[in-house]
């Protein structure tokens, strides 16, 4: 059975969700307020409805907690965003993502029972400065507040020798799950990998570590 998504909010971080989950051939409901944009993603979308999700009956009236995950992206208007998520909540939804504007707004979000909280300008902030700090780091995704995944760039110094020589894991604490190298991507690489330099790591490990690892090791 496919999953079944509702996207309330079609602003530029909604309507992204929405096209990108219709891309990936997904049943998706989008809704919002305005007309307007609603009407943009008629085609995109399984169906686009115009409706004002604080009101408890639209809400009802559309189904929602047939819905497997709904996702909350009404942006600028804070009150609307939490009213909306607690409703859904309270409806029995059984999985709610709820984008915050502020940590304020984050907080309220998780009290009231969001099973997920995104805050994209914020990641994406913290991201883009792990990339400029370190010219060997090409991606970062944080995994929890102290741990990541990290994309590193093998320097010449690393090159030519295997995981198993440089103890990365004893001597830096993280794992190499998978190396880029060109087209290929080598999931779960042998001890006796010879890295080259040049080849793309994918770290996993305590963001202290990884850091290290960065400034020590290459
Ligand atoms: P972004 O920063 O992602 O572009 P916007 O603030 O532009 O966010 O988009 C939020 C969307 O949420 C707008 O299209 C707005 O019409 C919609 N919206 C706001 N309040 C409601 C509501 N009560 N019910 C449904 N949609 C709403």
């Amino acid at each position: 059975m496919k999953k079944e998504f509702a996207v309330i909010g079609l602003g530029r971080f909604g309507g992204s969700i929405c096209n990108e989950l219709a891309e990936q051939g997904m049943q998706v409901m989008a809704i919002d307020i305005n007309e307007e944009r609603v009407n943009k993603f008629a085609a995109v979308a399984s169906h686009a409805v115009c409706a004002d999700t604080t009101d408890e009956k639209v809400l009802k009236s559309l189904g929602i907690r047939n819905f497997d995950h709904v996702i909350v992206a009404i942006g600028d208007d804070i009150q609307a965003s939490i009213l909306t998520t607690l409703m859904l909540k309270e409806l029995g939804v059984k999985k709610v993502s709820a984008k915050a504007q502020n940590d304020y707004h984050e907080k309220v979000l998780r009290k009231i029972g969001a099973d997920h909280v995104v805050h994209p300008e914020r990641d994406m902030g913290k991201r883009i400065a792990h990339n400029m700090v370190s010219n060997n780091v090409l991606d970062y995704l944080e995994l929890s507040d102290e741990h990541s995944i990290a994309e590193v760039v093998a320097s010449e110094k690393l090159g030519g020798n295997s995981i198993i020589d440089l103890n990365i894991r004893a001597r830096h604490g993280i794992n190499i799950v998978a190396i880029k190298r060109g087209n290929d991507i080598l999931v779960s690489p042998q001890a006796d990998e010879l890295i080259r330099a040049g080849d793309i790591l994918i770290v996993i490990g305590a963001d202290s570590d990884i850091n290290r690892f960065e400034r020590k090791a290459l």
